[in-house]
């Protein structure tokens, strides 16, 4: 089955028959048992790792209905619920890392990873090394006490994608964990689990919540990798509010159907901007001179509304004052809601190894008709020319 036909009823088995269509809202600290016997059996078969609803920071049946629903979508046994998908991120490290670890981290990863890594795991002992988005890069990175491995396909900003396989097979004969952020194609036109990673984490705040409107991140897992999480979820009080699962859960039926027409969206402009002389390079995994283009028509069933394209040489200099331009595209960071976006990319922070230009412009496709953002673009076109 599809996702679409998938995600209707996901998440629905969290309430007994005859059941509302929707997920309860069950907002709670305090559970209340019938008698302390039964209080101590699921303590107890929490300590082994088993979900349960004990207290409200260990998750309510509304988060467990989000949870199930993200297991359904990444094809994974656990998921975990984070305030946002920077917090995702700090989860993962801090999870399964501990000083004298060593990670290795996509060149083309969200960019706050760095600041994350630098201010509050490097001097923590937690070293890490930057590689370029390929195989050879990935090998030449890892050492003897690399623990994790973080890649994203397509990569932020520039859109590399990746041979997730080959580097699955490399992590693996190693005992490295491969996670990959997974939040470009929202866990609908990727399963980095089918293809041999350990881990896949996504910001849901972007696809999921789909409405500009809700702040969430979540990382889903398999039966052998989960319990790190878990722990440091129930050492840490980590908990995301039942109406925020709510709101995730109502974006998830939609998902798919908004996903088709971001996408649709995204190729149209892609493609009208490709055949611009304006235009020095587009950066979109489903176009032929994309890297790791063959990648994405391998490994992926469809593609979002985000990508990005440099002006050329002659208007390089131009990039603010074009977005500057755009009416319909907003000026703002985040990005999978309904509205479209525009955002001047610098790629100086990247470690050397990008050979594109240095100034890029990142465009999210919105709901809305794309001949209107075409003409957008046009007409930002005239004004800079
Ligand atoms: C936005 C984003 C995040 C972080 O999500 P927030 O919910 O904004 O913290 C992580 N990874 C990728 C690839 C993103 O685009």
């Amino acid at each position: 089955m599809n996702d679409a036909t998938r995600m209707i009823g996901a998440g629905r088995k969290i309430v007994a028959e005859p059941m509302a269509v929707n997920a309860p809202i069950v907002r709670t600290s305090t559970v209340l048992y019938p008698d302390l016997a039964t209080m101590r059996d699921h303590r107890g078969r929490r300590e082994t790792g088993e979900r349960l609803f004990t207290y409200g920071a260990r998750g309510t049946p509304t988060a467990f209905a989000l949870e199930d629903a993200l297991c359904e979508l990444e094809q994974g046994d656990r998921a975990f619920l984070y305030p946002s998908g920077l917090a995702a991120l700090g989860a993962l490290f801090l999870a399964y890392t501990e000083p004298g670890d060593h990670v290795a981290i996509i060149d083309s990863v969200y960019p706050p990873v760095r600041g994350l890594l630098q201010s509050h795991f490097n001097k923590r002992g937690v070293t890490c090394t930057y590689f370029a988005p390929d195989v050879q890069s990935f090998q030449e990175a890892l050492q003897l006490n690399t623990r994790l491995a973080l890649v994203e396909s397509p990569g932020s900003n520039t859109f590399e994608v990746i041979d997730l396989p080959a580097f699955s097979s490399i992590a693996k004969a190693r005992g490295i964990l491969l996670a990959v952020d997974n939040t470009w194609a929202a866990g609908h036109f990727y399963k980095p689990l089918c293809l041999g990673a350990d881990i896949s984490l996504q910001a849901i705040t972007k696809y999921v919540g789909g409405y500009s409107d809700l702040m969430m991140g979540a990382i889903v897992t398999n039966e052998a990798y989960y319990r790190p999480l878990f722990d440091f979820a129930g050492a840490f009080g980590i908990c995301v509010s039942p109406d925020d699962c709510y709101t995730g859960l109502r974006g998830l039926k939609s998902l798919c159907a908004r996903l088709d027409v971001h996408g649709r969206h995204a190729i149209e402009l892609a493609t009208w901007l490709s055949g611009r002389e304006e235009v020095g390079a587009v950066f979109h995994p489903a176009i032929e001179s994309n890297a790791g283009h063959e990648f994405w028509k391998r490994d992926f069933t469809g593609s979002s509304g985000l990508f990005s394209f440099a002006l050329n040489d002659g208007l390089a200099g131009k990039t603010d004052a074009f977005v500057d331009a755009l009416e319909l595209f907003g000026i703002g960071s985040s990005w999978g809601g309904f509205e479209s976006l525009a955002l001047p990319v610098d790629l100086k922070a990247r470690t050397g190894t990008w050979r594109g230009p240095s100034k890029l412009i990142r465009l999210h496709a919105g709901q809305e008709k794309s001949d209107d953002l075409i003409a957008d673009l046009g007409r930002a076109f005239s004004s800079v020319a």
